[in-house]
């Protein structure tokens, strides 16, 4: 498998917006900016077909309307979206507040699938997904992507909570939450990424929604095991 990192950063900083790329044709949310990015890096929005959606915060969903009009101008039609159970509700006022008028014809022309299973899979992945804790955002998941020989899991927005501890502990590459460098109760931060760090010597940690001050600790630090990604840093997982 391989992930491309397409943001690395938070709402307040000059990095995108948290978002990965698996296999050129699989999305983990779709932040602001992100299809201008790929644009830029070469990449072209119009041959993502599975879109994974954490929770329905801006920085992690804002741009579902222009993928989808790319998409609607591209060959293939087919758009599996997985997410919550609220996930068409929440996407068409998305749409209709980018488009209007045109919202509606975008979804005539594509053929979007939601679903909001706990286990599906995605090409050869079997993917499942599992609450994490966001705070007052509800429901916030992880998911959890089993390749042929390895594990990796993205964690969403979450602090500290049983759920990551569970996705730590199944996945030999996590990309985490890692944006403060003190926890509170919507984000991690490294205080508690020491603790995952101690408790999962079989994980790798691939830090994210960073701020600036937190990446700049992170490289301090210097940790084992703890990958500090700048925006389209790529990593073949096998
Ligand atoms: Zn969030
Ligand atoms: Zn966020």
């Amino acid at each position: 498998m391989k992930v491309r990192v397409i943001g690395s950063g938070s709402i307040w900083n000059e990095y995108n917006s948290a978002s990965y790329l698996l296999d050129d044709d699989t999305i983990i949310d779709c932040p602001n900016g992100m299809c201008k990015y790929l644009l830029r890096q070469g990449i072209t929005p119009k041959n993502i077909s599975n879109v994974l959606i954490t929770h329905f915060h801006g920085d992690h969903c804002f741009d579902i309307p222009f993928y989808l009009l790319i998409k609607s101008r591209g060959e293939g039609k087919n758009v599996n979206i997985y997410c919550s159970s609220d996930g068409k509700r929440r996407v068409d006022k998305l749409l209709s507040l980018a488009f209007p008028n045109s919202g509606v014809n975008i979804y005539k022309e594509l053929n979007i699938k939601y679903s909001s299973k706990k286990e599906f899979k995605i090409n050869n992945y079997k993917v499942s997904k599992c609450l994490v804790d966001h705070g007052n955002m509800h429901p916030a998941y992880g998911y959890l992507i089993k390749g042929k020989n390895k594990v990796i899991g993205f964690t969403g927005d979450t602090t500290y909570c049983k759920g990551l501890e569970y996705l730590a502990s199944k996945c030999d590459y996590l990309f985490t939450d890692c944006m403060f460098i003190n926890s509170t109760d919507k984000h991690m931060g490294i205080d508690k990424l020491h603790i995952l760090l101690n408790n999962n010597p079989n994980c790798t940690f691939v830090v994210s929604h960073l701020e600036n001050e937190t990446r700049k600790e992170l490289k301090k630090l210097k940790l084992d095991r703890v990958i500090i990604p700048e925006d389209g840093y790529e990593i073949e997982v096998e």
